[in-house]
C-alpha cells in the first residue's frame, strides 16, 4: 500500500478528505497485519516515496522480486491509464480483476445500455431490484409501486429534531494523520478539525447502524429539505464509507430492507434509500465507464465562465449559496439537494464552465471520486451532456429554494421579487438561462410549460429579467480573481 502525492494533489482535495483516506488506509493496513498478512506500506513522507502509483508499484515489485502485479479495477480512467503504463514503462505485467464492491459490473451495465435510445435511471433501477430481489414480492415490487419519490419532497417543519451522524473520536493513528495533513496540505481548501469520520469498518458499521435506528424512518419524507442550522437532517452520511469500501452497498440495502420488513421504517424511506444506492450510485458508475474519458469535455451549452471565487470563500450575499459553501468548507459534506439545487443550479444558471464546476466538486467533498462525482456534476447538475443522464436540466428559481429551505428568511435578497436590485438572483438567472438556451432546450417537452410562461410575460418583464441577469453576471466577472483554491 502506498500513500502517493499524485493521489493527494490531482485535485486540491479538502483537508478532511485527505485525512479520512490516509487514516482509513493506515487502519486497514493494521487490520491486515493483525490478521497475519505481511503489508508493505509506504508512507507519504517516506524519503524514498516517488509520489506516483506506477513508480511505487515498480519499486515494490523490485523489493519483492515480482514480475507481475494483480489489481482490482480502479475507480477512474486516470488510474487505469497509470496501471496500463506499467508493462511498457516498468516491464511489469498487470492483471486487472473484476471489482466486486459494486452490484452491477461494467460489462453488465454495457449490456443493459446496448441498443437503448434512452438510458433512464428508473429502468435500470427496476432491473437492479429484480436482480437483487430487494423489496420484491416475487416479480412484483413491494407496495405495488417501484418508486415512492412523490412522498419524499416534504418541506422541513419547525420544531423537528435531527439526530445527526455518529461522530468518532480520532485515535492515535488519526491524530498522526491530522498532523501530517496540517503540515503538508495547509493551503488546501477546508477545515481539518474537528475530525469525526469513522476510519474503520467497525466504525462505519456503527455509524450506519445509528442511521438505521434514528434517521431512516424519516429519511424519505425530508430527503429534499434544507435547513440553515441542520447540516445532515435525516441523511445517512455514508457515501464516503461506501466509496472507500468500509461499507458494502448490497449489505447496507439488505439492512434497510430488514428495517422496513420489521416495521421500523416506512416503505417510502426504505425504497428511497435503496433506490439511491442500487439505482443512482450504480447507474452513474455505469455511465462513467460507458462514456469514456472524453465525457469530461461535454459542454452542450458552451458555458465558459470561470468558477466564482465565492465557491471557495463563501463570500456572497446569497444566503443559500453561502450556507452550502460554508458547510462544505467545515464538513467536506453537503447533502444531495444542496449540491444539486443550490451550488449546482447556480453554476448552471450563471453559465459556469462545467469542467470548472466538476473540478470543484471533485475537490471539496469527502466522498468525491471521479466515477461518481463526474456524472452527477456534469450530467445531472450541469446538463452538460445534453440530456444523456437527466431528462431536463435541474434548473430552478428562488421559489424552489424557498419552498424546501429556511434560507430565504435570512437573505439580503427578496425571493418574491422577480427583477430589480432586491430580487433574488436565482429568479432572473433562471429565465435568462431558459431564454439563452432556447435553441437547445426549446423542444424539450418537460420545459414546454416554463417556455409558455416566459412567452406570456410582457416585453418589459422579459427585458428586465435579461438586463438584471446581464448586470449580475457582469458584476460576477468583474469581481473574479481567478483564484483556484
Ligand atoms: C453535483 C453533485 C455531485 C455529487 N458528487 C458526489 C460524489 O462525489 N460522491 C458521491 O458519493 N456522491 C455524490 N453525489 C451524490 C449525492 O449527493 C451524495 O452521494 C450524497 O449527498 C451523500 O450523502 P449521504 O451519504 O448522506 O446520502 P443519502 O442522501 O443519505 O443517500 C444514501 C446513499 O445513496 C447514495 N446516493 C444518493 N444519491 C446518489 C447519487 N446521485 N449518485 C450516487 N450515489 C448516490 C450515496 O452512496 C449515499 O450515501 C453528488 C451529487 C451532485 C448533485
Ligand atoms: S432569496 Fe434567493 S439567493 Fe437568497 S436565500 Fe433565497 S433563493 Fe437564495
Amino acid at each position: 500500500m502506498a500513500e502517493v502525492a499524485r493521489e493527494t494533489d490531482y485535485a486540491p482535495h479538502h483537508k478532511k478528505k485527505i485525512a479520512f483516506i490516509l487514516s482509513a488506509m493506515r487502519h486497514f493496513a493494521s487490520e491486515l497485519e493483525a490478521d497475519g498478512w505481511h503489508v508493505d506500506y509506504v508512507r507519504l513522507d517516506s524519503p524514498e516515496n516517488t509520489g506516483a502509483l506506477p513508480s511505487e508499484i515498480a519499486r515494490a515489485a523490485q523489493r519483492h522480486s515480482c514480475a507481475s502485479v494483480v489489481v482490482t479495477e480502479p475507480g477512474e480512467w486516470r488510474v487505469l491509464d497509470a496501471l496500463a503504463s506499467l508493462p511498457e514503462q516498468h516491464g511489469i505485467a498487470v492483471e486487472i480483476l473484476y471489482e466486486d464492491r459494486f452490484i452491477c459490473s461494467r460489462n453488465a451495465f454495457a449490456d443493459w445500455a446496448d441498443g437503448r435510445k434512452q438510458m433512464r435511471m428508473e429502468h435500470f433501477y427496476r432491473e437492479m431490484r429484480r436482480k437483487t430481489g430487494l423489496l420484491m414480492d416475487g416479480d412484483k415490487p413491494v407496495g405495488g409501486k417501484w418508486n415512492f419519490d412523490a412522498e419524499n419532497r416534504k418541506p422541513p417543519k419547525s420544531g423537528m429534531s435531527f439526530p445527526g451522524p455518529l461522530r468518532s473520536d480520532p485515535d492515535a493513528v488519526t491524530q498522526d494523520v491530522l498532523a501530517l495533513v496540517d503540515e503538508h496540505f495547509a493551503n488546501h481548501f477546508g477545515t481539518l478539525e474537528p475530525f469525526w469520520f469513522a476510519v474503520t469498518r467497525d466504525g462505519a458499521e456503527a455509524a450506519f447502524d445509528r442511521f438505521v435506528d434514528v434517521a431512516l424512518p424519516r429519511f424519505g419524507d425530508y430527503q429534499d429539505a434544507m435547513l440553515r442550522d441542520e447540516k445532515y437532517l435525516y441523511h445517512a452520511v455514508v457515501s464516503l464509507y461506501l466509496n472507500v469500501g468500509l461499507l458494502d452497498p448490497l449489505d447496507v440495502c439488505r439492512r434497510v430492507e430488514r428495517a422496513y420488513r420489521d416495521g421500523h421504517a416506512p416503505l417510502n424511506a426504505a425504497e428511497g434509500f435503496i433506490r439511491q444506492v442500487i439505482g443512482w450510485r450504480e447507474y452513474v458508475r455505469g455511465i462513467y465507464w460507458l462514456q469514456g474519458p472524453e465525457y469530461v469535455d461535454e459542454n452542450v451549452f458552451g458555458h465558459t465562465r470561470p468558477l466564482p471565487d465565492f465557491f471557495w470563500t463563501g463570500s456572497t450575499e446569497m444566503a443559500c449559496v453561502r450556507a452550502c459553501v460554508e458547510q462544505t468548507r467545515d464538513e467536506a459534506y453537503a447533502h444531495h439537494i444542496q449540491r444539486l439545487m443550490v451550488t449546482g443550479n447556480f453554476a448552471m444558471l450563471a453559465g459556469v464552465d462545467p469542467r470548472a464546476v466538476h473540478e470543484w466538486y471533485l475537490a471539496v467533498y469527502a466522498d468525491a471520486f471521479e466515477w461518481v462525482e463526474l456524472p452527477n456534476t456534469l450530467g445531472m447538475s450541469q446538463f452538460a451532456d445534453g440530456g444523456l443522464l437527466a431528462s431536463k436540466p435541474y434548473a430552478a428559481s428562488g421559489n424552489y429554494i424557498n419552498r424546501m429551505s429556511d434560507h430565504c428568511n435570512g437573505c439580503r435578497y427578496k425571493v418574491h421579487e422577480k427583477t430589480g436590485p432586491e430580487a433574488c438572483p436565482f429568479n432572473y438567472l433562471y429565465w435568462d438561462f431558459l431564454a439563452r438556451h432556447r435553441d437547445t432546450l426549446g423542444n424539450n417537452p418537460r420545459l414546454a410549460q416554463p417556455y409558455r410562461t416566459w412567452d406570456g410575460f410582457d416585453d418589459a418583464r422579459r427585458r428586465n429579467a435579461r438586463d438584471d441577469a446581464r448586470n449580475f453576471l457582469h458584476e460576477l466577472d468583474r469581481s473574479a480573481t481567478g483564484r483556484a483554491v
